[in-house]
């Protein structure tokens, strides 16, 4: 392994500076559960980490009026144990309580997890050149795509990896930038960029932009919301599917609905024509397997992964149960 420095910042001017001298061999540094792993695997050579743990303003959680502000550096485990979570955005609670394990969830903090890799296999060993690192081929199209794209692949099939962005997605968050400009507020959704637009990149985070808060707007009376995950094993794993459904009941009627998809894109995979249909319906009348199945509508798989389509119906439909019944 390559040596590096590791640099504590303090401020976004601190950060600023290393960035500046050293743009493409620059990392923020977290909780280093993925950045670590990025290293040990030879696909990213640091000269610099800027530790950015002891950035007092990134941790602060707050209830205000526009909404509950998450600091980026919180831990995941600081977000499952937050009563108000659990209490006003069970999906969120739920989302971050799926993450990995315990010792993982007491070390990673949600913005890592946000802007951490895809985890394609062939993008994580570094013998696969693949079209992400700059090299010709997905290796994913004739060889073993079990866990890639349904939906949205271009070229690159990875599947957004953030169980937490989904629900964050679903609640209609957003997230304070701070950067050499200064500080920018943007929907979370505009994180993300897909393989379309720029292949080698999951985010549109510049160079040393970093993430202060999640800001995630206040419930609303009548608000019902739950996150589902499919996984392979029972713990530690990442999602085959996921789903976040955030919905507002009034007298019976939903009045509005987010349903956001996890494990079948290269970004998080908002359902819109779904919501579309859910909206003004009763939610004791809907046809819930119909609902389902709208939900995979125009999944295109690859190889091995057409099971995807059955586990995306089966979630969507006992979400929208779930929430029915609550
Ligand atoms: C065994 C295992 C199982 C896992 N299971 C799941 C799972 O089920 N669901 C799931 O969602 N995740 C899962 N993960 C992923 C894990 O949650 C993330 O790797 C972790 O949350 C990253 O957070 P971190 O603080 O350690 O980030 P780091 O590793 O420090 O950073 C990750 C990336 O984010 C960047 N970064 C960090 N903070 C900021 C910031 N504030 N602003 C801008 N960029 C920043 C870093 O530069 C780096 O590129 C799993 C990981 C492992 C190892
Ligand atoms: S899916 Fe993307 S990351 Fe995986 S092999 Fe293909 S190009 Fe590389």
């Amino acid at each position: 392994m390559k040596p590096f420095k590791i640099v504590r910042a303090k401020s976004i001017t601190d950060i600023n500076k290393v960035f500046d001298a050293a743009p493409r061999s620059s990392y923020l540094l977290a909780g280093g559960i993925d950045l670590m792993d990025e290293i040990k695997e030879g696909l990213i050579t640091p000269d610099f980490l800027v530790d950015i743990m002891n950035m007092k303003e990134l941790k602060v959680v707050r209830d205000e009026q526009d909404g509950l502000r998450v600091g980026a550096l919180s831990t995941l485990e600081s977000l499952e144990s937050n009563s108000l979570i659990a209490t006003r955005y069970p999906a969120l609670a739920q989302s971050v309580a799926s993450v990995g394990t315990p010792q993982i969830r007491n070390v990673a903090t949600i913005g890592g997890n946000l802007c951490q890799r895809p985890r394609c296999w062939y993008y994580r060993n570094k013998f696969f050149d693949c079209l992400k690192k700059g090299g010709k081929t997905c290796f994913a199209v004739d060889g073993q795509s079990k866990y890639h794209a349904v939906f949205g692949g271009q070229r690159c099939y990875i599947v957004h990896p953030s169980d937490p962005a989904i629900a964050l997605i679903s609640y209609r968050a957003q997230v304070d930038i701070l950067s050499v400009d200064g500080i920018r507020r943007q929907p979370l959704t505009e994180l993300y960029v897909g393989p379309g637009e720029d292949i080698l990149r999951e985010t549109r985070l510049r160079s040393g932009d970093t993430i202060k808060t999640i800001i995630v707007p206040p419930i609303v009376p009548g608000q019902r919301s739950v996150f589902l995950k499919a996984t392979e094993r029972r713990t530690q794993d990442f999602a085959l599917v996921s789903v976040a459904l955030v919905i507002t009941v009034d007298h019976g009627f939903i009045t509005d609905a987010r349903l956001t998809l996890g494990g079948v894109a290269p970004t998080p995979y908002m359902v819109s024509h779904v919501e579309d249909e859910m909206r003004g319906s009763r939610i004791m009348d809907l046809d819930y397997t119909k609902m389902g199945k709208l939900a995979a509508q125009g999944a295109s798989p690859l190889k091995h992964n057409s099971y995807k389509i059955g586990l995306v119906s089966s979630l969507v439909e006992t979400a929208i149960r779930d929430l029915a019944y609550s």
